[in-house]
């Protein structure tokens, strides 16, 4: 999946090696940490990785010093919508700069996108690998294929018979998407449908089926993961299911908290620097005006949703201890669930599900890389892997708040310039249509 451009390439090639010294490693692998670590990186990749007593620093590296700090892959947010205008209104496509920065400010350096205009992620995704645009790698599903009458129409392929399916499914291979995106308005039947299309294509399905998801009658169909955990307590015969059969959950707890609007009891989040230093005036705005008392809340609706957390939450827990591959993901952009920041509230989150800090780290980063098969490129500090690496002040592994408190990324064993993709009024618009979506 790495096919690097002549440029890039050559980009790589001309990096001077840098070694990352003193500094607590926690690989991703979910192993304690190794404290006092030296991490080598050469052209792009990790060179060497281990105890400071057993990796020597070469000569002539860049030498950046860890003390105090905890080293990590980068993460991987597998469930966020780059908006690509697709609400049909809104021309959130102009904040593309701003969006792509924010994730990469945040430490995330993967992203997989679940539906949204095929042609816009996909030109994202080449504009990044080109090295012409600074962003996270780009994994996407493109267009939702969805019952006959879409709930996103501008996103969606509108299916009813399985010819329709195998149509769409190919257009979606040809399109280079990583998943099929399954969603909530067809049958179990069309569910399945599309499975059998997609892997006779040999392409697999991604489902959100709403209330279904992590149903055992879903399951069945063969899906390759559910988009959302369940909302709706699972049943014994399903987590097992899915253990066995490797069908794997994206948690996306971030986006039931937004709809539960428990952050919003506190706007005082929107002031930590994850969130101050990227975030438009017109978008802050937006936010504080959502989660103020005067904007009208069905208190029925919003306690019923943070049910819904809770029993998300405690499905995780089960799913968890059956070994069932979940992968995080946040469903960002959502009042309280932006890009980038959306992850580390993710983190927090799982860890309240009862996750331990290391087992969440391996969430959005090694797990991420299995869900889309590219554990041998990225995901885990090892040898031969990609140097996409997160250095933060700290010690997330005993408090997972930490991942916050970012002091560097590195990108293909380049150091990103955080300080550009900060919003600038100058350079960028003022404004985010897609935000205030809310279901
Ligand atoms: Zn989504």
């Amino acid at each position: 999946m790495s096919a690097f451009l002549p440029l890039q390439l050559a980009a790589v090639l001309l990096q001077p090696p840098a070694a990352i010294v003193h500094v607590r490693l926690i690989d991703g692998r979910g192993g304690p940490p190794i404290e006092n670590a030296t991490v080598v990186v050469r052209e792009g990749r990790i060179a060497a990785v281990g105890p400071a007593a057993e990796v020597k620093v070469p000569a002539g590296v860049r030498v950046i010093e860890g003390r105090g700090m905890s080293l990590l892959p980068g993460l991987a947010d597998m469930h966020t919508h780059l908006g690509g205008g697709w609400d049909g209104e809104s021309a959130d496509y102009l904040g593309y700069r701003l969006t792509m920065g924010a994730l990469l400010y945040s430490g995330v350096t993967t992203v997989l996108d679940p539906g949204d205009i095929t042609s816009y992620v996909k030109q994202l995704r080449d504009e990044i690998r080109g090295g012409r645009l600074a962003g996270p790698r780009i994994y996407y599903t493109g267009l939702v294929l969805d019952g006959p009458k879409p709930v996103w129409p501008d996103i969606s392929g509108a299916i009813a018979t399985p010819d329709q399916a195998a149509h769409f499914v190919r257009q979606m291979k040809q399109a280079d998407a990583t998943f099929i995106k399954a969603y909530g308005g067809l049958s179990t039947e069309m569910v399945k449908a599309v499975v059998d299309a997609a892997t006779k294509d040999s392409i697999r399905v991604l489902a959100d089926l709403w209330q279904r998801n992590g149903s055992l009658a879903d399951a069945q169909t063969g899906v390759a993961a559910f988009a959302h955990a369940a909302t709706l307590p699972m049943t014994d015969e399903a987590v097992r299911y899915l253990a066995d059969h490797g069908t794997a959950t994206i948690t996306t707890l971030a986006v039931y908290e937004s709809f539960a609007r428990r952050r919003f009891q506190d706007l005082s989040f929107l002031d930590q620097p994850l969130l101050r230093d990227v975030l438009t005036p017109t978008y802050r705005r937006q936010i504080r005006a959502h989660g103020s008392p005067a904007a009208g809340l069905d208190t029925g609706r919003i306690n019923r949703i943070a049910r819904g957390l809770g029993t998300a939450q405690s499905n995780v827990k089960r799913m968890f201890d059956a070994g069932v591959l979940l992968v995080a993901g946040t469903d960002a952009p959502y009042p309280g669930d932006y890009y980038g920041e959306g992850l580390h509230r993710e983190l927090e989150l799982l860890v309240e599900a009862g996750l331990t800090p290391l087992d969440v780290i391996s969430l959005a980063t090694r797990n991420a890389a299995r869900l889309v098969r590219a554990e041998s490129e990225w995901g885990t500090v090892e040898p031969g892997k990609v140097a996409d690496l997160l250095l933060v002040r700290g010690n997330p592994a005993v408090r997972i708040a930490d991942t916050r408190r970012v002091v560097m990324v590195m990108q293909g064993g380049r150091i990103v310039d955080r300080a550009a993709l900060r919003y600038d009024p100058r350079r960028d618009v003022d404004h985010h249509p897609a935000v205030l979506r809310t279901h």
